[in-house]
């Protein structure tokens, strides 16, 4: 019989918990799923400080096919997926997050998806749930840069919520770099595509992990993972520079010879100046991150550590 795998993120869920077990469990005891397929629901609890562990534990014991795995600290939502898609032994995992905006009714549809041969069901969002205007329309103006820089489609509206079939997940794991943009992973492995559409709904508990900043920073992540335009854009930038400068020497040398030279021109002098330090700065700036992320990577350290499965300490 073939294996499923539910895998779902937990960064301080505790007021979900019990709603997650109650959505959950009717979906691996559905006559339909659990007959064909054997369920596993793999928990990852990235470092959570409130009852969300002990909440696992409780789950773990009354029902076996609730596995939870303890990450040492809080390393990230990425970086949490990735230790479940490590740890994770079905023949097709299922991403969800655990504020059930992603949701589970939609699980069957991807399901017969897969059966249908697809590697990768995606979910979209037909709506996104309860957000300000400005963080939709930020989200949006990101991914309309972003498809405009890479040349793989990330596609819009499309978050974690997946079904991977076991080819995928390799691939996946396969990728062991730390600062993922997990989003674009994705898309950029390929495979057998299909999208299934969802409403997302509210946060039912709790309030979202990502603040503006740390979207901010996903985002630069996004952008410094997937492609080396800006780098391209600061050449631009310098080049055109150079090429307005050469233009007003041969102005000023010109202007010189025919009308003599009286010394004037100090506000000229400092919006050159300005200017020019400005563009340099920008330029260096961009450098500075893909550099960051060379050093980073080139440490080499663990994307995560793991501290116990199923209450049990993995020392080796
Ligand atoms: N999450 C996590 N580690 C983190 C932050 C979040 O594992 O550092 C999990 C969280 O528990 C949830 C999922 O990632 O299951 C999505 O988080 P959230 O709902 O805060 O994000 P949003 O839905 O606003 O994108
Ligand atoms: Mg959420």
């Amino acid at each position: 019989m073939k294996k499923l795998t539910l895998l779902i993120p937990i960064y301080n869920e505790s007021r979900n918990m019990r709603a997650l077990a109650e959505a959950v469990t009717p979906l691996i005891n559905n006559r339909l799923t659990s007959e064909k397929y054997d369920w596993e629901v793999l928990l990852v609890n990235d470092g959570s400080t409130d009852t969300s562990l002990a909440a696992m534990a409780a789950l773990h014991a009354a029902d076996s096919r609730f596995q939870y795995l303890d990450l040492s600290r809080n390393f990230g939502k990425e970086n949490a997926m990735l230790a479940g898609l490590d740890f994770a032994s079905g023949d097709a995992v299922i991403i969800m997050d655990a504020d059930l905006q992603d949701p589970v009714e939609v699980i069957p549809e991807m399901i017969r998806q897969w059966e249908d041969g697809y590697d990768d069901v995606y979910g979209r969002r037909r709506s996104r749930g309860k957000e300000s205007a400005l963080r939709r329309k930020l989200s949006l103006t990101f991914y309309g840069l972003l498809q405009k820089f890479t040349r793989i489609d990330i596609l819009p509206n499309v978050g974690d919520f997946r079904l991977l079939d076991r080819i995928c997940v390799n691939a996946l794991r396969q990728m062991r770099e730390n600062q993922r943009y997990t989003k674009g992973l994705f898309c950029w492995i390929g495979f057998n595509k299909k999208e299934v559409l969802f409403d997302r709904n509210d946060r039912p508990g709790g309030k979202s992990s990502f603040s503006y900043r740390s979207l901010f920073n996903l985002a630069i992540d996004g952008i410094t993972s997937f492609t080396t335009v800006p780098l391209r854009l600061a050449s631009v930038m310098g080049l055109f520079t150079a090429m307005c400068s050469i233009m007003y020497l041969c102005y000023v040398l010109v202007r010189t010879l025919l009308y003599g030279d009286p010394v004037a021109g100090f506000p000229t002098i400092m919006c050159v100046m300005l200017f020019l330090g400005g563009c340099q700065l920008i330029a260096l700036g961009i450098i500075g991150e893909y550099i960051a992320r060379i050093f980073t990577e080139t440490k080499q350290r663990p994307p995560y550590l793991v501290k116990s499965l199923n209450g049990k300490r993995l020392d080796r």
